[in-house]
């Protein structure tokens, strides 16, 4: 590897901060990541990660990446209690109204809780020679060179210590969505980078449930993306061996209560039985929690004519999509590659570059979330033709898949961007949906399986 500076410092240790480490690892003396929170001794939700309480699933993509970056990884956080496996065959998807058929195939996904798994990656990663984590660490702003033209390092207090000045070669920004970077730019005579923002007003409302082993047929998941007339999305995933975790919620208010009955009867309002059957039979392990989702939120770095050396803004901090779709950590991993492969060709120009290649990265989940969320007629925001057309295809495409364990296959190999979406495309897939459609036609089928009654 090209050692291309003496020390790098990463803003946050969360799943983007870590990965981003990991990248740069192997290109600097030494990597620091400061971290306002202190890292629990057991693996739970901690403050600064206040989503880390709600279900989280890891797509195949982001399995193999970062199963890639520390080999081994996947069979740890199994030790510990996660599950992996096949997630076409052992995961229910519903979509569209419809639920996919199953099928085995050989994309693997992991479950565990997002403490769990960020746990096993920060354990992992300390345990490399050249990085390390300070704690309690608060960074309040960029130190920058006489001109402004590049970063030199972040001013930085930690616990209730006076503020220090922590110099390096690279920082980067993995903040999360709340980053302080476009104020901290501005304040350095830098152009503000254009957000865009869709409004979406998501609720999760989560609580943990026993888990018994023939529960939901022995899958051990269940997703489902809500679509009209019935919005409600759910999500119920294994744990660990005798625990559920059930996270269920809208768009634009229309959240799941915190009280046992009236979440019960919004649990039963979805489009299919079986997140209902647990929550009115199974055993709560936990209060309820709730997290709102505002709105799905791009920076658009890529587009700044004039952006200061030494910086980059990573995972989260950059963009955020609509958490129902599982994507974050994925994209957080697929940034570290690309962060890997720009280092590779030194540090000339390294903002644009991994900005352009992470603009790339970025463009097929944010289609993917905020072309569903745009099927939804209260959210705002353009609807050009394509995404329109592309609606409309995904919708025929998911009547035919239920009964197509090829087609569903090919879906999720895009939705776990492992596949380009024009993979939809092609047209031996194109035939898949018409004779299904056709098939569906002359059986007489309704379009929808359940459209679900609203609590
Ligand atoms: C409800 C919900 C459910 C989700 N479900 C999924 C899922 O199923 N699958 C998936 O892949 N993704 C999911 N995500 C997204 C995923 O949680 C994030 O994409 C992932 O955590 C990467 O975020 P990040 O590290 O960039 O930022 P964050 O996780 O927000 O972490 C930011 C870190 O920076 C620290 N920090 C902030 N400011 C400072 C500062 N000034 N100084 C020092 N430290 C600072 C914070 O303490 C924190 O540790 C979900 C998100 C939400 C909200």
């Amino acid at each position: 590897m090209k050692r291309i500076g003496e020390h790098a410092i990463v803003i946050g240790a969360s799943m983007g901060g870590l990965l981003a480490a990991r990248a740069l690892a192997d290109f600097y003396g030494t990597v620091t990541m400061l971290e306002r929170d202190s890292f629990p001794a057991e693996d739970i939700p901690r403050k600064g990660v206040p989503q880390g309480g709600h279900a989280h699933g890891l797509l195949a993509r982001g399995r193999d990446v970062i199963e890639d970056f520390f080999p081994g990884w996947t069979d740890e956080v199994v030790a510990s209690g996660g599950i992996c496996g096949d997630i076409v065959g052992n995961v229910g998807w519903v979509g569209h109204g419809v639920t996919l058929k199953s099928t085995p195939s050989t994309m693997i996904g992991l479950l565990a809780s997002r403490p769990v798994l960020e746990g096993h990656v920060r354990r992992r990663l300390l345990a490399l020679p050249n990085v390390r984590a300070i704690e309690t660490c608060a960074v309040q702003g960029l130190v920058a060179a006489a001109d402004n033209s590049a970063i030199r390092g972040v001013r930085a207090k930690v616990g209730h210590g006076e503020e220090q000045t922590v110099l390096a070669d690279l920082v980067v920004d993995a903040s999360g969505r709340g980053s302080s970077s476009p104020a901290w730019l501005e304040s350095l005579g830098y152009v503000r980078p254009v957000e865009e923002r869709i409004e979406i007003g998501i609720g999760y409302t989560t609580r943990l449930y026993r888990r018994s082993p023939g529960d939901l047929g022995g899958k051990f998941a269940l997703v489902v993306a809500g679509s009209g007339p019935n919005w409600r999305n759910g999500a119920l995933l294994f744990q660990t061996e005798d625990r559920w975790i059930v996270s269920i919620g809208g768009y634009l208010g229309d959240h799941a209560p915190d009280d046992e009955q009236m979440f019960a009867a919004y649990a039963r309002s979805l489009p299919t039985p079986d997140i209902y059957d647990i929550v009115s039979s199974a055993e709560p392990l936990s209060d309820f929690m709730r997290y709102r989702y505002p709105a799905n939120l791009r920076r658009r770095y890529e587009k700044l004519i004039r952006f200061p050396k030494n910086y980059l803004v990573f995972a989260d901090a950059m963009c955020s999509f609509n958490p129902v779709y599982g994507q974050g950590m994925t994209v957080a991993a697929q940034e570290a590659t690309l962060l890997a492969e720009c280092l590779e060709a030194g540090d000339a120009d390294l903002a644009p570059r991994f900005f352009n290649a992470a603009k790339a990265a970025i463009d097929v989940p944010w289609d993917i979330a905020v072309g569903n969320d745009l099927r939804h007629p209260q959210v705002q925001g353009a609807r050009p033709a394509k995404v329109k057309f592309i609606n409309w295809y995904i919708g025929k495409l998911h009547l035919a898949a239920r009964h197509d364990g090829p087609l569903a296959t090919a879906f999720l190999e895009v939705a776990n961007l492992k596949a380009p979406p024009k993979r939809l495309l092609h047209p031996s897939v194109v035939a898949r949906v018409i004779r299904g459609n056709l098939v569906r036609r002359g059986r007489g089928e309704a379009s929808t399986v359940r459209a679900g009654v609203q609590a």
